[in-house]
C-alpha cells in the first residue's frame, strides 16, 4: 500500500473538520457563515474547509486582542511565567511533532521530512529561543547633562498583526508569534488562504500551553478582505509580514492610509548561488541543487540564479542536470521522496509559464520543464526539477521570482562580472560563494547587496541568526534579538533628582 492510500491517523483527522476561526481562546464562526476550501495539492483532493473571515470578523479579533493588551493579562504576567509559557509552546509542539507535520504537508504539498524540519521542530525552536529573550529585553540608563536621572523602557508595541504566507505556514507564523509575545504584545495572525490548518493548531497548543485567551487569535481569510481588513485597521499597532513584493507594496499603503503602523516586510527574493572554479565542487554542487529544489523551490530564499564561472561551467551544469533528472519527485507523505507538489494549480500553471517564457526568449532547457503527469502525480500538481542553462541576466528567468522548482545558470568570467549580475535584479534576500579562497570570500560577502550571504553552504538558518532583505526583497529583521526591535518601543523617562 503507498503512504497516499494509507488512512490517515486520527490525531490527524480531527484536524480536518471544517475549522473555524480562533478569536478570545475559542472557535469562532465567521459573520458572514462562508468558508474556505483547503486542498491537498498533491491529490488535487479536498482536505475541509475553514471559515472565511471578514472585516467584522478581522475586527472582533484585533478586539480581543486589544482586550488582552490593555489588561494585561499577558504582559503583566511575571517574566519567568511568560518564559516558561512560551517553552511550554514549543515543548508541546514537540510533542504533536507527527501530526503537526502531517498537517502541513497535506495543506502545503511539502515532503513530510521538509515539514518537520523546517516546520514544526524549526517552529518549536523558534519559540525556545524567544523564551530565552522574555527575561532580558530591558532598557537603559543614559548619562546626560544636568541634575538628572534619565533611562529607557522598552515597552510591547502593541497589537500585532502577522500576515503570513503558505510555503513554510508553521515556521514563519513562529518568526512573528515568539518574538511578539517575548515582547509582550498581543497578536492577530492572518495565514495563507491555502495553508491555514497549521496556523490553527498553532493556536490551540499555545493555549494549552497556558497563554491566555485573546493573546493569539487566528483569522483564516483571503488576503484582500481579512488581509486587508487587518492592515487598514485603525487599532492595530503593527503589522508583521512575509510575502510578496507585490502585497508588500499593498501594506504599505495600507498602513499610510490608515494609522501609519509600524510595518516590517519580508519578500521575495532571486538569489545568486556564485561558484567559483577553486571551490569543492562536490559539496557547491550539493549546495545548487538543494539551494533550488528544497521546498519544490518555493523558498523566499532559493538559489534560483546560479551563476557558474565559465571554466567550470559546462561540467558542472551537466553535472546538475543529470542529478536533477533522477530526483524522486512524488507523493509528500513518502519518506523516499525527495521533492514534493506546488501549493497550487494556480502556483504550477505560474511555475510553466516561466518555463515557457524561458524557452521562448531562448534559454537552453537542460532537464524537465514540464508538469509531471505520471501515474497518481496526475491527480496533483508537480513540476519536474528543470534547469535552464544559457540564460542571459536581462531575461524574465532571471529577473523575476518563479517561486519553483526551475534553475537559472549564468555564466560568468570574473569576480567583478560576478557581483554585477548578483546585484543586478530588484531583489537582495539570500546570496552564496563558493571558494577556497578566502579573500575572494570576503571581499564577495562585502559586495552583494543581499540580507544574507552564505559561503561555501546554502540555506543555513538558525533563531538566533537575522534573516531579511536588502532592495526590494523588504526591511526589517526576522529572527535573533535584531527581530525584538519590531515588537518593542523605546520610552525615554527623565528624572529630575
Ligand atoms: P502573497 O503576498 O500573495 O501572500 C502572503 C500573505 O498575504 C497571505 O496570507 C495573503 O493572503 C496575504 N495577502 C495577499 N494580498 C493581501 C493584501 N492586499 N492585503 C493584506 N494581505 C494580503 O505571497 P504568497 O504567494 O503567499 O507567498 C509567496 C511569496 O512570499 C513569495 O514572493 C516569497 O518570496 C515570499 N516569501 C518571503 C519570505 C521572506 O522571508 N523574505 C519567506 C517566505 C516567502
Amino acid at each position: 500500500m503507498s503512504a497516499a492510500t494509507t488512512p490517515l491517523p486520527e490525531t490527524v483527522q480531527r484536524h480536518l473538520r471544517p475549522r473555524q476561526l480562533f478569536i478570545d481562546g475559542r472557535e469562532q464562526e465567521a459573520a458572514s457563515g462562508q468558508s474556505i476550501e483547503v486542498r491537498n495539492p498533491a491529490r488535487g483532493e479536498l482536505l475541509t474547509t475553514v471559515a472565511d473571515a471578514g472585516p467584522d470578523d478581522v475586527n472582533r479579533a484585533v478586539q480581543a486582542a486589544r482586550l488582552s493588551f490593555e489588561k494585561k493579562t499577558w504582559r503583566g504576567m511575571k517574566p519567568s511565567d511568560r518564559e516558561r509559557i512560551l517553552w511550554n509552546i514549543a515543548d508541546l509542539l514537540v510533542k504533536h511533532r507527527d501530526e503537526v507535520a502531517m498537517l502541513e504537508s497535506l495543506e502545503n504539498g511539502k515532503t513530510l521530512r521538509e515539514a518537520m524540519g523546517g516546520g514544526v521542530l524549526a517552529a518549536a525552536d523558534c519559540f525556545r529561543y524567544y523564551a530565552g529573550w522574555v527575561r532580558k529585553i530591558c532598557g537603559e540608563t543614559i548619562p546626560v547633562d544636568g541634575p538628572f536621572l534619565n533611562y529607557t523602557l522598552r515597552e510591547p508595541v502593541g497589537v500585532v498583526g502577522a500576515i503570513v504566507p503558505w510555503n513554510f505556514p508553521l515556521q514563519i507564523a513562529a518568526w512573528k508569534i515568539a518574538p511578539a509575545l517575548a515582547c509582550g504584545c498581543s497578536v492577530v495572525l492572518k495565514p495563507s488562504e491555502l495553508t491555514p490548518l497549521g496556523a490553527l493548531r498553532l493556536a490551540e497548543i499555545a493555549g494549552e500551553a497556558g497563554l491566555p485567551p485573546g493573546v493569539l487569535n487566528v483569522v483564516t481569510g483571503y488576503g484582500w478582505t481579512a488581509g486587508d481588513a487587518l492592515a487598514r485597521h485603525m487599532d492595530v499597532d503593527k503589522i508583521a509580514f512575509t510575502g510578496s513584493t507585490h502585497t508588500g507594496r499593498a501594506l504599505l499603503k495600507a498602513a499610510a492610509e490608515s494609522n501609519l503602523k509600524r510595518v516590517s516586510l519580508e519578500l521575495g527574493g532571486k538569489s545568486p548561488n556564485i561558484v567559483f572554479p577553486d571551490a569543492d565542487l562536490e559539496a557547491a554542487l550539493k549546495g545548487a541543487f538543494w539551494g533550488i529544489f528544497t521546498n519544490k523551490g518555493e523558498i523566499c530564499s532559493a538559489g534560483s540564479r546560479l551563476l557558474v564561472h565559465a571554466d567550470i561551467h559546462d561540467e558542472f551544469v551537466g553535472k546538475l542536470s543529470d542529478r536533477a533528472r533522477k530526483m524522486r519527485v512524488g507523493d509528500p507523505l513518502d519518506k523516499a521522496t525527495a521533492m514534493g507538489a506546488q501549493v497550487s494549480e494556480a502556483q504550477m500553471n505560474r511555475i510553466l509559464g516561466y518555463i515557457q517564457a524561458g524557452v521562448e526568449e531562448g534559454a537552453q532547457l537542460r532537464c524537465g520543464g514540464e508538469r509531471d503527469t505520471e501515474g497518481d502525480k496526475a491527480k496533483g500538481y508537480f513540476v519536474k526539477p528543470t534547469v535552464f542553462s544559457e540564460v542571459t541576466p536581462q531575461m524574465k528567468i532571471a529577473q523575476e521570482e518563479i517561486f519553483g522548482p526551475v534553475l537559472a545558470a549564468i555564466r560568468f568570467r570574473s569576480p567583478e562580472e560576478a557581483v554585477e549580475i548578483a546585484n543586478g535584479t530588484m531583489y537582495g534576500l539570500a546570496s552564496a560563494v563558493w571558494t577556497k579562497d578566502i579573500r575572494l570570500a570576503h571581499r564577495m560577502a562585502a559586495e552583494i547587496k543581499a540580507g544574507s550571504v552564505w559561503v561555501n553552504t546554502y540555506n543555513n538558518f538558525d533563531s538566533g541568526s537575522p534573516f531579511g532583505g536588502y532592495k526590494q526583497s523588504g526591511f526589517g529583521r526576522d529572527l535573533g534579538g535584531h527581530a525584538l526591535e519590531q515588537y518593542t518601543a523605546v520610552k525615554s523617562v527623565w528624572v529630575a533628582l
